[in-house]
């Protein structure tokens, strides 16, 4: 069996409200998927992080096209290390020429979960199957991209969902986070975990002195307070801060990742499987942080497929704490797949279905696909 096609999907949602960070905002949700399609007509499906900036689609596909394309075409699609690795070298020189490394991980992550769907649906079983089986019979979740402007409608339901865990942006001022974060606290109650994302806004002593103020409000954890290449300044934070700190979003692969944890930046480590490498380097950053004992969060801030995915790494491996799940609406993950994730009481059960289990509603890709000639 060989890979006769790759191509990409970009989509593009309106938002009625931005979703607002640290350094900036979404207007509209912008998603990729890579298909694969072998010569006997099987589809597996990924999906690469484009969320910034707006025009990332444009580098992204591109880079699927004119990069991966070529590397993978007539490729036995079983052969999963051995394609990562033939795209990953590939394509290293000119990526680190360009000096975006991050990139060329981001479309490689398409590619790689787009494979890793392929192999369970030829082996027909779930992918978690492929990656060691059922470690976790659920995966509780945690609500993030709450605030800066909070709507308690949206936390409401989430409490209705079962959802025990919250993570509120910072990052906008401290009188608008601290003020946030006493509403927020109220609004989920003593019984419920609480965390900060402050999206790399702080230096050293900001973030010393914003956790020791909000310090009170019993964080489980603090998210990107500083640059995320701050690695002295993480490892100055460990040290000094009160409340664990938590990163790993934008750290790119498992070379990155071995350098923070040796620098002992970090308490909790989020790698995001289509942004670092996929399901494969993943994994192999989540068992580094098991060889340091540290726990992994994984960061998914995309659509239903790259939550699957995510879904599937986190039934599979030991030393996870919980799921991030944006709260806010988004079609791309309510309404992407013909059969929607399960969820019940707060936490996500995988389905058996072979592969990744995603089946995608081709009338919202037709809604909201972004015209091949704009790409
Ligand atoms: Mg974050």
């Amino acid at each position: 069996m060989k890979i006769a096609e790759v191509k990409i999907t970009v989509l593009k949602v309106p938002l009625s409200e931005p979703i607002k960070a640290s350094f900036g905002q979404m207007t509209h949700r912008m998603s990729a998927l890579v298909h694969l399609t072998t010569d006997s007509g099987i589809t597996g499906v990924g999906e690469t992080w484009i969320n910034f900036p707006p025009w990332n689609y444009k580098e992204r596909a591109a880079t699927v096209t004119e990069g991966l394309r070529p590397l993978l075409l007539g490729e036995d699609p079983l052969r999963i290390s051995y394609l990562w690795n033939k795209m990953y070298r590939g394509l290293l020189g000119p990526f680190r020429q360009y000096g975006c490394e991050s990139a060329l991980l981001q479309a490689i992550s398409g590619a790689d979960l787009a494979l890793w769907d392929i192999a369970g649906k030829i082996l027909e079983t779930p992918v978690y199957q492929l990656l060691g089986g059922k470690f976790n019979e659920k995966i509780e979740a945690y609500a993030s991209g709450l605030g800066p402007k909070l709507f308690p409608d949206i936390i409401e339901s989430c409490l209705h969902k079962g959802y025990r865990a919250f993570k509120l942006k910072v990052g906008f001022g401290k009188e608008l986070d601290e003020s946030n974060l006493k509403t927020l606290r109220e609004l989920i109650g003593d019984d419920s975990t609480l965390m900060i994302d402050a999206n790399q806004a702080w230096d050293v002593q900001e973030a010393l002195d914003r956790i020791s103020a909000y310090e009170k409000y019993d964080l489980l954890f603090v998210e990107e307070p500083l640059p995320a290449r701050d690695l002295a300044g993480y490892r100055e934070l460990v040290g000094k801060s009160p409340v664990p700190i938590a990163g790993g979003e934008n750290i790119y692969g498992k070379e990155n990742f071995k350098q923070a944890l040796e620098h002992n930046c970090l308490d909790i480590v989020q790698p995001d499987i289509t942004k670092t490498g996929g399901l494969s380097e993943a994994r192999d950053i989540c068992s580094l942080a098991a060889s340091w004992r540290l726990p992994y969060a994984l960061h998914m801030f995309g659509n239903a497929v790259g939550l699957a995915a995510t879904l599937h790494l986190a039934t599979a491996l030991p030393g996870g704490l919980f799921q991030e799940t944006d709260a806010n609406p988004n079609p791309l993950r309510e309404e992407l797949l013909s059969e929607p994730l399960q969820f019940a009481d707060g936490c996500f059960h995988l389905s058996e279905k072979p592969g990744l289990g995603v089946e995608l509603n081709e009338d919202v890709i037709k809604e909201y696909e972004v015209p091949s000639s704009s790409l």
